[in-house]
C-alpha cells in the first residue's frame, strides 16, 4: 500500500480531480467528504479506469459503492474503491475504542431489537463489535443472538469468554444473575455487575461495544450510566406521547451525567400497508424529530413496525444483516450516521485542545 507522499508525487496533478471528487461527497453519514488523510492510494489503471484505496476512521462500507457512483458521475470516469476500516481515535476502556448505551424511557419500546440490529448494522459497515446485554428487567440478547441455554466460558477461571454468534461478541447480565427477581435490584447493585461484565469480560479489540441498558430513568438507569465509560448514548422511542415524554427525561438523565446523546431512533414509526404500500403513521407522526430538534439531536433511523422484525427475532436471527431485507439498509444507514458522529465528536475535541494548547 502507498503512504500519502506517495499520492502527491509524480503524476499528482492527474490525481488532484480524483482527490478533489472524493471530498465533494456528501451524505448524513460522510458530512463533510473524504478527507485526505483517508486516502491511501491512488491508481489510473488505464484511460478512464481508476482504482482508489481508502482506509475509513469509522463504520461506513456500506456506503462505497455509492461514493464510486458519484465520482464515475462526476468525472465521467470508471473507478473502483476498495475500503477498510480502522478507527483512529485511542481505546476509551481497555481495548474498546467507543461505549455506545442503548436506552429507552420506557420498556417494550423495541430497544432490545433495536440495540442488536445497530450492533449487527455496525458489523456490517466493517466495524469490529461487540454488544452487552445489561437489561436486568428481561435479558433479551441471548435469545436475539440465538444463544438460549448457552453458559459462559472461562479459559483462565478470571476472565469470562465472550459469546460469538453473527460475527458479533456478546455478553449478558442474565448469565451472571437470574433475571427474576429484578426487582430487589439496587442502582450499586447493577452498576457493579455491569462493570464486572465489562472487566472481566476477554472483549479483545473492539471499535464499538453497544450496551443495551434497563430501560427507565430511575436510580439504577442513572447510577448505570454514570459509571460506564460511554462516549455516547442512543435513545430508542416510539411515537406515542408517553414514551416521547419518558424518552425526554432520558435525554435529561444523561444531560445530568454528561454522557451525550448521539440520536433518537423512532421505532414502530409507522406501519407499511399490505394493500396500498402507503405508510399509515399508528402511534402518531414526526413526535420523535420535534423531541430530537428540541434538543438539538438527530433522528438517526425511524424504523417501521414490521412482522419481519419480530419475526427474525423470534428466530435469532439480525435482521440487519440480511441484505435481501430492505429494512436492513434502514439500520446500516443509522449505524454510519452514529459511527460518523461519534469520529466528528472526537475529532472536534482534538481541535478544540489544540486551539486551548496554543
Ligand atoms: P424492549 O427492549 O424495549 O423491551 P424488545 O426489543 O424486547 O423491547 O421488543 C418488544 C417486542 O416488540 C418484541 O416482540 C420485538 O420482536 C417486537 N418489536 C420490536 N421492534 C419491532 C418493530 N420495529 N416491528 C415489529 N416488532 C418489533
Amino acid at each position: 500500500m502507498f503512504g500519502l507522499s506517495k499520492i502527491f508525487s509524480g503524476k499528482s496533478t492527474e490525481k488532484a480531480p480524483m482527490l478533489e471528487a472524493l471530498a465533494a461527497y456528501r451524505s448524513s453519514a460522510f458530512a463533510i467528504g473524504i478527507e485526505q488523510s483517508w486516502v491511501k492510494d491512488i491508481q489510473q489503471t488505464d484511460g478512464k479506469s481508476w482504482h482508489v484505496k481508502l482506509v475509513l476512521p469509522f463504520a461506513g462500507l456500506g456506503e462505497i459503492h455509492d461514493i464510486e457512483a458519484f465520482i464515475n458521475q462526476k468525472l465521467a470516469c470508471k473507478v473502483t474503491i476498495e475500503a477498510q476500516v480502522k478507527l483512529s481515535e485511542a481505546s476509551k476502556f481497555k481495548q474498546i475504542k467507543h461505549i455506545i448505551l442503548v436506552a429507552s424511557g420506557k420498556g417494550g419500546v423495541g430497544k432490545s431489537t433495536t440495540a442488536v440490529n445497530l450492533a449487527a448494522a455496525l458489523q456490517q459497515e466493517g466495524a469490529k463489535v461487540g454488544i452487552l446485554d445489561a437489561d436486568i428487567y428481561g435479558p433479551s440478547i441471548p435469545q436475539l443472538l440465538g444463544l438460549q441455554g448457552a453458559e459462559p466460558k472461562t479459559a483462565d477461571n478470571k476472565h469470562l469468554l465472550p459469546f460469538e454468534a453473527h460475527n458479533l461478541k456478546a455478553q449478558s447480565i442474565g448469565f451472571l444473575v437470574p433475571s427474576d427477581d429484578a426487582t430487589v435490584w439496587r442502582g450499586p447493585m447493577a452498576s457493579g455487575a455491569l462493570n464486572q461484565l465489562l472487566n472481566e469480560t476477554d472483549w479483545g479489540e473492539l471499535d464499538y461495544l453497544i450496551v443495551d441498558m434497563p430501560p427507565g430513568t430511575g436510580d439504577i438507569q442513572l447510577t448505570m450510566s454514570q459509571k460506564v465509560p460511554a462516549s455516547g448514548t442512543v435513545i430508542i422511542t416510539t411515537p406515542q406521547d408517553l414514551a416521547l415524554a419518558d424518552a425526554q427525561k432520558g435525554i435529561a438523565m444523561f444531560n445530568k451525567v454528561n454522557v451525550p446523546v448521539l440520536g433518537l431512533i423512532e421505532n414502530m414509526s409507522y406501519f407499511l400497508c399490505g394493500h396500498c404500500g402507503e405508510p399509515n403513521h399508528v402511534f402518531g407522526k414526526d413526535g420523535a424529530v420535534t423531541l430530537a430538534h428540541r434538543h438539538g439531536v438527530p433522528v438517526l433511523a425511524t424504523i417501521p413496525l414490521a412482522t419481519e422484525i419480530r419475526e427474525s427475532s423470534e428466530q435469532g436471527h439480525l435482521i440487519a444483516q440480511n441484505n435481501a431485507e430492505s429494512i436492513s439498509e434502514t439500520y446500516k444507514t443509522a449505524a454510519r450516521v452514529l459511527a460518523s458522529s461519534l469520529y466528528y465528536q472526537q475529532a472536534q475535541s482534538a481541535v478544540e485542545i489544540v486551539i486551548t494548547d496554543d
